[in-house]
């Protein structure tokens, strides 16, 4: 199976397949034949985690594929309970033997827990751990541009992306703005709101003009939006409707149309502070 997937070119260089396919609450033991199916429906960037608990699953995956290592660009981000400089070179060692690979394609900070206010000691182990190739990439997650700014001022790498949820209800207009200004890549986590979004009258109208799911048209609005976007399913044939998004484009006024959602009081909820509040908690 060919990919049609375009890939976009992140700050350092390395190419990111721009719709990538996410793992979280996919159970372990569904894990391997979960990303076994995406990759026959052409998905090869994996988005895993320390702490959704089911790397192993995607490096046996990825091993019984037989799909060339290089082929496949692998995600994984930092524990909240693995913050701090030598505590993030550790994990990162622990991931890589989980998942049975010399590296990973891209190592994020899950999210920066400011609370106790140690990941700027933990990017910096990020730089190192760029410097030694056991990431190609580094970025961070759930970083609002306050946060980016102060990173900025105290270490040497910008940010290669910032993985938020994004989603017509939710756009972040201004983030995404700092972002392109600085280089740091958008990546849309929830990209339809967990099915939130979908009974959207407006998306509605426009799966009846473009003759495509719900689902389809935001993640084309993702797509052309200039964002990666991460999508979960665990249903075979959703998997293959989710990345069919490179027959058919949105115009301007469909565009703007969806814009106009964003911030709507009936639309998806932002739900990133609520999870920001759960997960510095959140085991396995
Ligand atoms: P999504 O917006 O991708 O929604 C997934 C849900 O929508 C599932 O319940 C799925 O059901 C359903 N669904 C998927 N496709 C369709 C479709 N075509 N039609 C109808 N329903 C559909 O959100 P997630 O929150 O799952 O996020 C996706 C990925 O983003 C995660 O796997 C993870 O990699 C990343 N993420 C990162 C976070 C972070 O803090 N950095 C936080 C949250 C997510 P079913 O599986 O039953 O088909």
């Amino acid at each position: 199976m060919t990919t049609n997937v375009p890939t976009l070119v992140l700050n350092n260089g390395v190419a990111i397949p721009q719709v990538g396919f996410g793992v979280f609450q996919i159970p372990r033991p569904e894990t391997v034949r979960a990303v076994l199916t995406a990759f026959e429906a052409g998905y090869r960037h994996i988005d895993t985690a320390q702490m959704y608990g089911n790397e192993a699953e995607v490096g046996e995956a990825v091993a019984a594929s037989g799909l060339p290592r290089g082929d496949v660009f692998l995600t994984t981000k930092l524990h909240n309970e693995r913050h701090g400089h030598d505590a993030a070179l550790a994990a990162l060692d622990e991931s890589l033997e989980r998942m049975r690979t010399a590296y990973v394609d891209l190592y994020l900070i899950h999210w920066p827990v400011p609370d106790e206010d140690r990941y700027v000691a933990t990017w910096r182990a990020c730089e190192a751990l760029l410097a030694d190739g056991k990431a190609r990439a580094i970025g961070v997650s759930n970083l609002y541009a306050d946060q980016l700014q102060r990173l900025a001022a105290r270490a040497t790498i910008v940010p290669a992306v910032n993985q938020v949820e994004v989603h017509p209800h939710v756009q972040r207009a201004g983030l995404r703005a700092y972002h392109r200004a600085h280089g740091i890549a958008t990546e849309a986590w929830s990209p339809i709101a967990r099915g939130r979004s979908l009974g959207d009258p407006t998306i509605a109208t426009l799966a009846r003009k473009h003759d495509k799911s719900a689902a389809q048209i935001i993640l084309r609005w993702q797509v052309q939006a200039g964002n990666v976007l991460l999508t979960k399913s665990a249903t075979p044939a959703r998997m293959r409707e989710n990345i069919a998004l490179f027959d058919f484009a949105l115009d301007d006024e469909d565009m703007r149309a969806i814009a106009a959602l964003d911030g709507d009081p009936h639309g998806a909820p932002d739900r990133t502070a609520e999870a920001a509040h759960r997960m510095p908690r959140w085991t396995p």
